[in-house]
């Protein structure tokens, strides 16, 4: 079966009591015309490529099926749609793009000051239903203040229905699930009857919470690889059996810049507790920026593979901890060019685009919108008014 066929199947067993046929036939060939190739680097060594989408990052995924399941579960009469969503950098654009001609609906993002690169900034400035908040804080004061809004903790304008555009909306998250079995699927046609770990690089834990549910679909990889960033508060959580959120560090690998993972309670509740359980099917590691740069240096030395900086600390982790005569994939979960400037740093190579840049834009003069990171200071710059129409 090809990815859109498959997808059909996971869509169907997901949303068919819903939505009929043919509008999910349709919902999955307008979300997935690219395609998600599985890549041989070496030996039993493959990269899955997420990031064929219009933003580039794996998270195009799930922001364009949510894009258009969302009316259709949940339709708009008279009222306006806020999609609030924090990002440490891809999120804001494959939301903002997901979105963009979705009637009645605007985009909030939430992105903290000085973090973010201007190409990241550009992908969604651009768009006129986005709302772009610059929050004095950190990403998590960003994810805490989108979680607070959804949760009506803040007077959100009158006729407003906010939804979450993070990875704790399911509906953005359970797509996620459709690449899995692709990726088994591709894998079983090039190593038949090997037994296949995958390893997907954490932050939120949005990715790897999907994984475990494509799991207990029934997909039978044999276990997960988490890696962590230097941000390692969920591979902590792995060994000690404690949960201790932590101040980020900044790191060469920023969308994993993630002290307090929002999908670990939903990691948690799937498996009911059952900490031996969750081990049995996860096994942590983290990787520091100088592992991440000598991997992304050897991969480009030694197979010519270019991988951006959080492909690569996946693809660390699953070198480490991969046992002979298992075949393993690591999520390519953004295209190098998105970190253009440390993959010409570490590999000296430049690498292009594939798509031309997003419109130029001159960040000062553009409609941002700077905010402390306070709840009376969002629910202000909410009240501008930029909705489709
Ligand atoms: C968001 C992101 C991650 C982390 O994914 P989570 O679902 O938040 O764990 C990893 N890599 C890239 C490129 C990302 O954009």
């Amino acid at each position: 079966m090809s990815l859109q066929e498959i997808a059909f199947v996971i869509t169907t067993t997901l949303f068919g009591d819903i939505i009929d046929a043919p509008t999910l036939k349709k919902t999955v060939y307008e979300s997935l015309d690219f395609e998600i190739p599985l890549t041989n680097v070496h030996d039993d060594f493959f990269l899955l490529e997420l990031f064929h989408g219009p933003t580039q990052s794996f998270k195009d995924i799930g922001a364009r099926f949510m894009a258009r399941l969302l009316p259709l579960m949940a339709p708009l009469e008279d009222e306006y749609r806020d999609i609030i969503v924090a990002t440490s950098g891809d999120s804001g654009g494959a939301v903002a793009n997901g979105f963009r001609d979705t009637p009645r609906t605007r985009v909030i993002v939430l992105f903290p000051n000085g973090e973010l690169s201007s190409e990241q900034i550009s992908r969604f400035i651009s768009e006129k239903n986005v709302l772009p908040i610059e929050v004095n804080g950190t990403f998590d004061d960003c994810q805490d203040m989108a979680k607070k809004a959804i949760l009506s903790e803040i007077d959100t304008p009158s006729g407003h229905n906010i939804v979450s555009g993070n990875s704790i909306n399911l509906l953005r998250q359970l797509p996620s699930i459709i690449y899995y079995f692709h990726a088994y699927a591709r894998a079983m046609e090039q190593r038949p009857g090997q037994e296949v770990v995958i390893s997907v690089p954490c932050g939120n834990l949005g990715n790897l919470s999907a994984a475990l549910m494509a799991k207990k679909m029934g997909l039978p990889a044999k276990r997960f690889i988490a890696a962590n960033n230097a941000n390692d508060v969920f591979v902590e959580y792995l060994k000690t059996g404690d949960f201790h959120p932590k101040e980020a560090l900044i790191t060469i690998a920023r969308a994993m810049d993630v002290g307090n993972p929002s999908n670990l309670a939903r990691i948690i509740d799937l498996y009911d507790g059952d900490m031996e359980q969750i081990r049995t099917d996860v096994e942590g590691m983290s990787v520091d920026d100088p592992s991440i740069r000598e991997t992304m240096r050897k991969l480009a030395d030694s197979y010519g593979v270019i991988t951006d900086p959080h492909t690569a600390s996946a693809f660390a982790a699953l070198e480490t901890k991969l046992k002979p005569g298992e075949t393993g994939i690591a999520l390519a979960s953004a295209h190098p060019a998105k970190s253009g400037e440390v993959v010409s740093d570490v590999t000296g190579r430049k690498i292009q685009s594939p798509q031309s840049e997003a419109q130029p834009t001159d960040l000062r003069d553009a409609r941002i919108v700077k905010i402390p990171p306070t709840l009376s200071a969002l629910h202000r710059a909410m009240l501008i008014e930029n909705h489709n129409k």
